[in-house]
């Protein structure tokens, strides 16, 4: 008999499951509450990590993806323009990593993510939430937000970081505010003057803020982030922003960075919110549910792995899936070894994106000794064999 998996969120974690339940020969059945599929305009970082897993399922071979490959990652001093650090990125990664390091615009990947969904045949519902789940009886009970009752053997919560899934199983509280706000905006490249543009990725620190920015759409667009402390209002992530903000917490910024943001039009602003890194495999798995991606372990987007640990998820989900025979592994022993296999990497990825971001902010000695140990250290400091490799 074959078995069925329900997904709550059709983002990038609920698309991945969704692929990886079919792959691993389930049934998949996936409820959005938005009515039409769709991601806000933003770019992501994607490691070898999350590309080797697109990449076994024939994602990376999509057009509508328009990953771009960058050359390196240079790190520089916002208010100086030097350059603290670099790292080889391209044809060293993948010959590294055996899979590239690429960039791609977010609504991109969401939509190969959705074809692949189709292609496998995932039953798609939008406009429909669901609205709560019993996950600890013989089968996943769930109910829809319009009074709709489903039956499924287990329940995929990939309802992004403000879960109520996941509120109704482990009354941990809303994601709490990191107190910074992230400034984004899509620049086509040909209003990027010519002496800015370049085909890496930089990131640009300052005292209380750090710049990213890379090229998206295979190499047609700029994605520029900025990420501020300061307070964010509500939850939206598509607020109005203007770069004021920016400038009056950087204090000083050199002729490069201030140019770029000169050719920005229009700045887009969204509130960073985090948990606790993960404290165990209860928190990844309830029964016959597995919470994954921004549900499962919200965090900073300083190490560029939010989407990549949403995809990782996905793929181990697959495997248990698949071995997942009903006897000698039932479902909920299945999900317990997902989410034994995954919770100490997810936190340790939420830990280390804190850290970077406290790194990337810091003022006074701290920087000094920072700029000191990324001028000595240089790509040592900067390359994570312990992430790119793979779980
Ligand atoms: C500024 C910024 C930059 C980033 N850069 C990177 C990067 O470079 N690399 C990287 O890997 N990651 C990056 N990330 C992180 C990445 O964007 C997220 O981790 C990822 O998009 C999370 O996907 P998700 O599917 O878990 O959640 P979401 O994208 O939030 O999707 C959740 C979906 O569930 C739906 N939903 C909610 N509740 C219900 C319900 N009850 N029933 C049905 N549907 C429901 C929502 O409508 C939504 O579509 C960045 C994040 C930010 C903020």
């Amino acid at each position: 008999m074959t078995r069925e998996l329900l997904i709550a969120g059709g983002g990038i974690a609920g698309l991945a499951a969704a692929t990886a339940a079919r792959r691993a020969g389930w049934e998949a059945r996936l409820f959005e509450q938005a009515a039409a599929f769709s991601e806000v305009g933003a770019g992501l970082q994607l490691g070898p990590n999350a590309t080797r897993v697109l990449r076994d399922w024939g994602l990376l071979d999509d057009p509508a993806l328009r990953a771009f490959a960058p050359s390196r990652l240079r790190v520089r001093d916002a208010a100086s323009g030097r350059e603290l650090g670099s790292l080889a990125l391209g044809t060293h990664a993948e010959a590294r990593y055996g899979a590239p390091y690429l960039t791609a615009h977010r609504a991109d990947l969401h939509a190969a993510l959705l074809r692949a969904a189709m292609d496998a045949g995932v039953r798609l519902h939008p406009g429909e939430r669901i609205a709560g789940a019993q996950v600890d009886g013989e089968a996943v009970l769930a109910r829809t937000g319009s009074g709709l009752q489903v039956e499924a053997d287990a329940l995929a919560i990939a309802d992004g970081v403000w879960s109520e899934l996941r509120q109704q199983l482990l009354h941990d509280g809303p994601a709490p505010s990191t107190g910074h706000v992230a400034l984004r905006a899509l620049v086509p490249l040909d209003d990027v003057p010519a002496g800015l543009r370049s085909d890496d990725v930089q990131a640009w620190l300052g005292p209380r803020m750090h710049l990213v920015r890379y090229p998206v759409r295979g190499g047609e667009a700029l994605n520029v982030v900025a990420f501020v402390e300061g307070s964010a209002k509500g939850r939206d992530w598509d607020q109005d922003a203007s770069v004021d903000r920016l400038q009056s917490v950087a204090g000083r910024l050199c002729s490069d960075l201030r140019a770029l943001l000169d050719c920005v039009p229009q700045w887009r602003s969204w509130p960073v919110h985090d948990r606790e890194p993960v404290r165990g495999a209860h928190e990844m798995a309830l029964g016959r549910a597995a919470l994954l991606g921004d549900a499962a372990h919200p965090m900073r987007p300083y190490l560029a792995q939010g989407a990549g640990m949403a995809i990782e998820d996905a793929a181990e989900l697959q495997r248990v899936l698949a071995a997942c025979d009903g006897r000698v592994i039932d479902v909920p022993t299945a999900l317990r070894r997902y989410a034994l296999n995954r919770w100490e990497r997810c936190a340790r990825v939420q830990q280390r994106s804190r850290r970077n971001g406290a790194i990337f902010h810091a003022t006074g000695v701290v920087r000094l000794g920072r700029d000191l140990a990324m001028q000595a250290g240089g790509e040592a400091l900067l390359d994570l064999p312990w992430l790119y490799q793979g779980p």
